[in-house]
């Protein structure tokens, strides 16, 4: 499976018209749409789901996970901004998609996921991009990554009942985080900032759906 050349040709049409439905959205910051355009989403997919690999839509990856939206992920991408020099965590790799985009940003990206074989084909994916910047960790992310600590950037990409405190402790100072908080069903993007001692907490965006966090200090892993 994911035979062919990894930059398949019959895909650069549709990857084009992709970046013409985030446009429409409301995203034209060009060099997020520029990565967009660097990064083969289906190889980051199941092949039975490529058909769909370019929609902007949620896509099925297994295990009962999505891969978001993609415009949603650009919406990530133009609103932390995060530069080159900076320290990016990562909240359920998923397929690993916008780890691979995040790794184009930035020098330094970790991620962290809980189940193990999304994360497995998530490095393969990587690994066929030749993406070298990106550690990869199996486990409950709402503790986050205590090694690498502190991070300039979060993204989390599932939701939560509430902002993990580990997380926030996380931040380095002058730290940005983004994080869908709510109920299972809908949640609000909040922008976590760190100030020194002060944390500002704004949603930023309304009515989002992401699959949810499952760990410690989210919602209970294995309860539906
Ligand atoms: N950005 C990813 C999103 C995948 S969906 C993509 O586009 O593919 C969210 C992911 O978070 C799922 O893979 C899910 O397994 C993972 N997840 C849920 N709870 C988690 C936790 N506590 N720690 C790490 N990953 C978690």
């Amino acid at each position: 499976m994911g035979s062919g050349p990894l930059d398949d040709t019959r895909f650069v049409g549709y990857r084009r018209k992709l970046i013409e439905d985030i446009r429409a959205r409301g995203i034209d910051d060009l060099e997020t749409l520029q990565y967009f355009d660097m990064v083969p989403r289906h190889t980051f997919l199941p092949e039975g789901v490529w058909p769909r690999a370019y929609e902007d839509a949620p896509i099925p990856i297994g295990f009962g996970q999505t891969a978001s939206q993609p415009s949603l992920q650009a919406y990530y991408l133009s609103f932390l901004s995060p530069k080159r020099h900076e320290k990016i965590l990562e909240i359920g790799t998923g397929s690993g998609f916008l780890t691979a985009l995040l790794a184009l940003t930035s020098d330094r990206v970790y991620s962290v996921e809980r189940v193990r074989e999304l994360s497995v084909r998530a490095r393969r994916a990587l690994d066929g991009m030749g993406v070298k910047n990106v550690a990869l960790l199996v486990g409950d992310g709402t503790i986050g990554w205590r090694k690498y600590q502190p991070f300039d950037v979060i993204v989390v990409s599932a939701a939560s009942p509430s902002i993990p405190s580990a997380l926030v402790d996380q931040l380095a100072d002058g730290g940005r985080m983004l994080i869908p908080v709510g109920s299972k069903e809908s949640q609000e993007l909040v922008h976590v900032q760190k100030t020194g001692f002060l944390i500002s907490e704004d949603i930023v965006k309304g009515a989002v759906s992401f699959v949810p966090l499952l760990g410690r200090f989210a919602w209970a892993d294995g309860g539906g």
